[in-house]
């Protein structure tokens, strides 16, 4: 029996030295100067390197606990908390599921992160960039660049101003109507993501390229613009800004739903109110707002007279913007399979500015593993697509 197990643990051994040369070895985390702020505990297998991280944010001076039960590394950054989970492929950000990432390792109850994706981390979410050195088996910070995360100082910057500009150059022909459709979310801001790991940005960019399409094949009249064509981030404020600047006819914001439960179903339309109509439009509104954090706001500024103001402005359309929602919901129910939850209202940042009928589409419940597949399926797009272009014709129609 002994000589079984010496025997298996020589061959173990063997097997380990000649596949798979996995070794621990601390690496050295070094300040911008190149001055060592302390080592850090990894494990390195063949060109890749795997951080320990309560060692990485801990040497960072966050606050770090192991909550052994809940198996979570809890992290205090300062103005942001990160929960880590082993396996998982989100980072809860103050206790919200928004950051994709990559899994870490649990060994010997310690998370470990290759070192490619604590790089990414550390420049997306921290502001903090960073050089791996295999050779010296250091990670060094270095001086941050325009990567860093947008803060309130570079809001006003203009970062719309040269697609703006391009715009002017088209012409916009006598009775053209134009419409902005917005695929919501994009970049760094993900939005919903389904059980099956689909993005509510790209299900929201695809939706949205074919609205386009279909608008400008079937009504010669009506030209569209998106305020953004690929997997970019966008502001909320210039998402609206672009409608505005160029005196669109029509701004529709095109998303998917998630909800806690797995079992919320169907699609809706809202339109822009300081209240929400429905506890469910709160949770909303919360959930689509919540990206402000990535624009530098604090969510306090969301709640005081800046909103009367905004409301005030918009109220000009709001019973355009209710027509139009309630005849898009009409022509869906007639094309979706799934049930109309109607028009609702609820404070959402990205239509408070619109100076023209504004409403935002949630195209189907994310959340929920049956609509999360039709949200990806092209017949389901389409019906969608098929849905709005109509109204839109008919709304315009009506109303020029
Ligand atoms: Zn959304």
């Amino acid at each position: 029996m002994r000589k079984k197990i010496i025997k298996a643990s020589v061959f173990l051994l063997i097997l380990i030295i000649t596949t798979s040369p996995l070794y621990a070895e601390n690496i050295g985390l070094v300040d911008v100067e190149g001055r060592l702020l302390n080592e850090v505990s990894a494990w390195q297998s063949e060109g890749s390197v795997l951080l320990d991280l309560r060692d990485l944010f801990f040497s960072l001076g966050f606050d770090v606990s192991w909550q052994e039960e809940t198996q979570r590394l809890e992290v205090d950054a300062g103005e942001d908390e990160y929960k880590f989970r082993p396996g998982k492929s989100l980072v809860a950000v103050n206790g919200e599921n928004l950051v994709p990432f990559d899994p870490p390792h649990l060994h010997q109850e310690r998370l470990y992160l290759e070192v490619n994706a604590v790089e990414n981390f550390m420049t997306e979410e921290l502001g903090k960039n960073t050089t791996w050195n295999p050779s010296r088996s250091q990670l060094q910070l270095v001086e941050a660049d325009e990567s860093e995360p947008v803060d309130a100082d570079e809001r006003s910057a203009d970062p719309v101003a040269d697609f703006l500009g391009e715009m002017d150059d088209e012409e916009r022909a006598e009775g053209e109507l134009l419409v902005v459709i917005d695929p919501g979310h994009g970049g760094r801001d993900p939005g919903a993501i389904g059980p099956n790991g689909l993005m509510e940005k790209e299900v929201a960019l695809d939706i949205s390229h074919r609205l386009a399409d279909r608008i400008e094949s079937e009504y010669e009249q009506i030209e569209t613009h998106l305020t953004r064509e690929e997997d970019v981030f966008v502001s909320l404020e210039d998402r609206t800004r672009i409608a505005n600047e160029l005196n669109a006819d029509m701004f529709i914001s095109i998303h998917a739903n998630g909800h806690h439960s797995q079992y919320a179903r169907g699609f809706e339309v809202f339109t822009l109110s300081g209240e929400a109509s429905d506890p469910s439009a709160e949770e909303l509104a919360e959930t689509e707002n919540s990206v402000l954090k990535y624009e530098g706001y604090d969510a306090d500024e969301l709640d005081d007279v800046a909103w009367i103001l905004h409301q005030l402005r918009a109220t000009v359309h709001t019973r355009d913007s209710q027509d139009l929602a309630r005849q898009m919901v009409d022509l869906m129910e007639d094309k979706l399979p799934v049930p109309n939850r109607g028009v609702k209202q609820a404070p959402l940042w990205v239509l408070k500015d619109a100076q023209m009928p504004a409403v935002l589409v949630e195209a189907g419940f994310l959340s929920n593993p049956q609509e999360e597949r039709r949200l990806q399926s092209s017949d389901y797009q389409e019906s969608v697509v098929e849905a709005i272009a109509k109204t839109v014709y008919h709304y315009l129609e009506n109303n020029h």
